[in-house]
């Protein structure tokens, strides 16, 4: 009886030369359970999620078995961690099986997280225990169905193994799924070395996977380097639009496709505060909600030094190139962000003084501990001028939320958009539900203590349909109370 699958894999990073990787076999897990298997991204994938949801698929999901088709290595990268260089990290805990197309013909990684040890896991066990794998299958779910650019989660088993962490815990594996893993840490690591050639290959393969329109500019890796920029503007944009938190922004968790990744102790704002740190590994605050495009551009600069040599092989304008690339982050950051709270407060063009606006808003919010999501999904229905209640309420003063409605409602009377369409506008825009702390804090300690993944289902399924209000999820909306509150976030 065959016991596995055979994948449609094209496994372009593996053709690459032997030091970019290492060869590595999955661990064999003793007890392998499916959890969950995302039926429609296999679909999209080209996968059959018959198949995968299989006694056959479950051996592949959970490291048993290596598919046929599958060539599973771990990759090297080096990394700023809270901004010290490490010269050699690399897939200490996941293993890229292969690579797909799917059915947009676009080129698509899948690894599995924590099915043992590589070569690069230095001191760690390469594992993964179940409430980190539920958080990030939660977590890039939800930045999915909002809109964010992110690694996706196909699936999590249990390995009926356990995990040594401050305390024994479950064993889990997540299959993720990336438009690559080559990181910021990608192109540092051949830097460190001095390895040119490698560089010019590493770049040339991802200005063929992802940014193939620079293979058509005169100067291809500085077009490679606009490009990177460019989606990390946006991207960082987009968190700080829903209130994600990344949590660990170093240089090897910033994808060069421009994707949000590596999910540890991530967290989203409840109350609005630009300090806002959950991790509970950043001591200093380095990586906080407010800090993220600064760190972003920090991260940015790190891999614009790596490009130098290819930028200009002579070494004299090097420097200049990249500067001048690096300088459009900002402009490119702050239109984003702007256009992205227009949206979230109806406005449907742009005038002057809108910044100052949505600025004073946050201002307002900051100082009232404002819950971030709820007053963007309350504010649709605050256009009248006797509707301002259900938003005033939550200030700690009232009055100044009464003062910035009255702003706002003079501003609305300036804009094209007619009240409906600009509250339907406005709902598209602000999500009701986000995947808040104490939710994923719940679904954790259900799964974890209880054996229980029925919460996890059910958070999941409300996350799927962000922007959709409904009566039987009212709950899932509401902010934590101050004992249901998630002080920390863990890895
Ligand atoms: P992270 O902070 O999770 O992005 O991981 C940073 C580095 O530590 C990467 O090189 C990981 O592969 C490695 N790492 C994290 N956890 C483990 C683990 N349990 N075993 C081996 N390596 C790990
Ligand atoms: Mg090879
Ligand atoms: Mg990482």
């Amino acid at each position: 009886v065959p016991v596995t699958l055979t994948l449609p894999f094209d496994n372009s990073y593996a053709r690459l030369p032997d030091r970019f990787y290492a060869h590595v076999a999955p661990m064999k897990p003793p007890a392998p359970r499916l959890i969950r298997l995302n039926r429609p991204l296999a679909e999209q994938l080209g996968l059959d999620p018959d198949a995968l949801a299989s006694e056959a698929g479950l051996q592949i999901l959970s490291g048993r078995e290596v598919a046929i088709g599958s060539q599973p290595i771990a990759l090297a990268y080096a990394g700023h961690q809270f901004g010290h260089f490490v010269p050699q990290l690399g897939d200490g805990r996941a293993i890229l099986l292969g690579e797909v197309v799917d059915r947009d013909g676009r080129r698509r990684d899948l690894q599995l997280k924590g099915a043992g040890r590589t070569p690069f896991s230095r001191g760690g066990d390469g594992r993964a225990a179940l409430g980190p794998v539920l958080r990030e299958y939660v977590v890039s779910e939800a930045m999915a169905a909002l809109g964010v650019p992110t690694t996706r989660a196909l699936a999590a088993v249990t390995t009926g193994d356990s995990v040594m962490r401050e305390l024994v815990l479950p064993g889990a594996v997540l299959t993720r799924v990336a438009a690559s893993h080559i990181r910021v840490g990608t192109f540092q690591f051949f830097a460190a070395r001095g390895d040119q050639d490698a560089l010019r290959l590493l770049a040339d393969h991802v200005i063929a996977r992802h940014y193939p329109e620079a293979a058509e500019d005169p100067h291809p890796y500085r077009a490679l380097l606009d490009g990177v920029i460019a989606r990390q503007a946006s991207l960082i944009a987009r968190w700080l639009q829903v209130g994600f938190i990344h949590g660990v922004m170093n240089t090897d968790n910033m994808s060069i496709a421009g994707e949000t990744i590596d999910y540890g102790p991530c967290a989203f704002l409840d109350a609005y505060d630009p300090e806002k740190v959950f991790s509970s590994i950043d001591q200093n605050g380095r990586y906080a909600f407010g800090n993220q495009p600064r760190i972003a551009l920090w991260n940015l600069v790190r891999l614009a030094e790596t490009l130098l040599e290819l930028l200009d092989p002579d070494g004299e304008t090097a420097v200049k190139i990249a500067e001048a690339a690096l300088e459009a982050f900002g402009p490119q950051f702050e239109a984003a962000y702007q256009a992205g709270l227009r949206r979230k407060l109806g406005l449907s063009v742009e005038r002057a003084g809108d910044a100052e606006l949505a600025g004073d808003l946050l201002t307002a919010m900051s100082a009232n501990q404002v819950d971030f999501t709820l007053f963007f999904r309350r504010l649709a229905a605050a256009q009248a001028p006797d509707a301002g209640e259900p938003v005033c309420a939550l200030f700690v003063d009232p009055t100044v939320a009464d003062a910035w409605l009255g702003r706002w409602r003079q501003r609305l009377a300036d804009d094209p958009q007619d009240p409906a369409a600009r509250a339907a506008a406005m709902n598209r825009a602000n999500p009701a539900y986000i995947p808040r702390n104490h939710r994923v804090e719940e679904v954790i300690r259900a799964a974890v203590d209880r054996d229980d993944f029925a919460p996890f289902e059910r958070l999941l399924a409300v996350l799927a349909a962000p922007f959709e209000a409904r009566e039987a999820d009212a709950a899932f909306e509401t902010p934590p109370t101050p004992d249901e509150r998630v002080m920390a976030t863990f890895c």
